[in-house]
């Protein structure tokens, strides 16, 4: 088994952008667990299955292809919402839970991020990292991200949004969003991506020098 790092937070903190630039510093393999359970919701949407039929979303989920994930494909809103509210079933997280810790294993080493890598898919990691940043600047950050791609958002509605998903990810009886014991805590809400990498980037290399 190679070295594991668990990457958790709210959405929108930052997390994907710094473990991407982990893996590949390290050049370790790195998935983003939000994909897994997008890829679920949106199999559900365009079979036009319910999205609260438990064994209908567990079959869904046993199917999903880890190698097929691809963002672009699963980033709109609608299955950011989705992803959320099958989230909270207990079958679909079992489901994908088993297949986020057989990549876990790969070697040498993989990045894991999403909301509960440090407290249940990974609890053995050897860096867990949990990343913050106030709701406000969290739905800046999204507001920045789909004008610079030419879009057109409304920041009163994104911060809405920001704040419902909080509280469905955090409130959620199976695996809810929190930090672990043993995670570092890191807080974006002033930090520069490359300030937050940096300060990552010294806890890694501490536990690697551990290891
Ligand atoms: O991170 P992303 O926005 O892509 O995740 C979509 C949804 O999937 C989250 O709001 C959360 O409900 C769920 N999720 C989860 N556990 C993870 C990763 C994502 O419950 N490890």
């Amino acid at each position: 088994m190679g070295f594991i790092i668990a990457i958790d937070g709210p959405a929108a903190a930052g997390k994907g952008t710094l473990s991407r630039t982990i893996a590949d510093t390290y050049g370790f393999q790195h998935l983003d667990t939000g994909l897994t359970y997008r890829a679920t919701a949106k199999a559900l949407l365009d079979l036009g299955l319910p999205l609260d039929d438990e064994a209908v979303a567990e079959k869904t989920a046993l199917a999903i292809d880890l190698a097929g994930l691809d963002r672009s494909v699963l980033a709109r809103h609608e299955i950011g919402e989705a992803a959320s509210k099958i989230a909270v079933m207990p079958a679909v997280r079992r489901a994908l839970v088993e297949a986020q810790r057989a990549f876990s294993r790969r070697d040498p080493g993989t990045v894991l991020d999403g909301r509960d890598i440090g407290t249940v898919v990974c609890p053995d990691a050897a860096v867990k990292l949990y990343v913050t940043a106030s709701p406000e600047v969290r739905a800046r950050r999204r507001y920045d991200e789909i004008i610079g791609n030419g879009g057109t958002a409304d920041l009163a509605a994104i911060f809405e949004d920001v704040k419902t998903r909080d509280e469905r990810d955090m409130g959620r009886a199976d695996s809810p969003l929190k930090p672990a014991v043993d995670a570092h805590l890191l807080d974006t809400s002033e930090m520069s991506i490359e300030a937050a990498f940096q300060a990552a980037k010294t806890i890694i290399d501490a536990a690697l020098n551990r290891n």
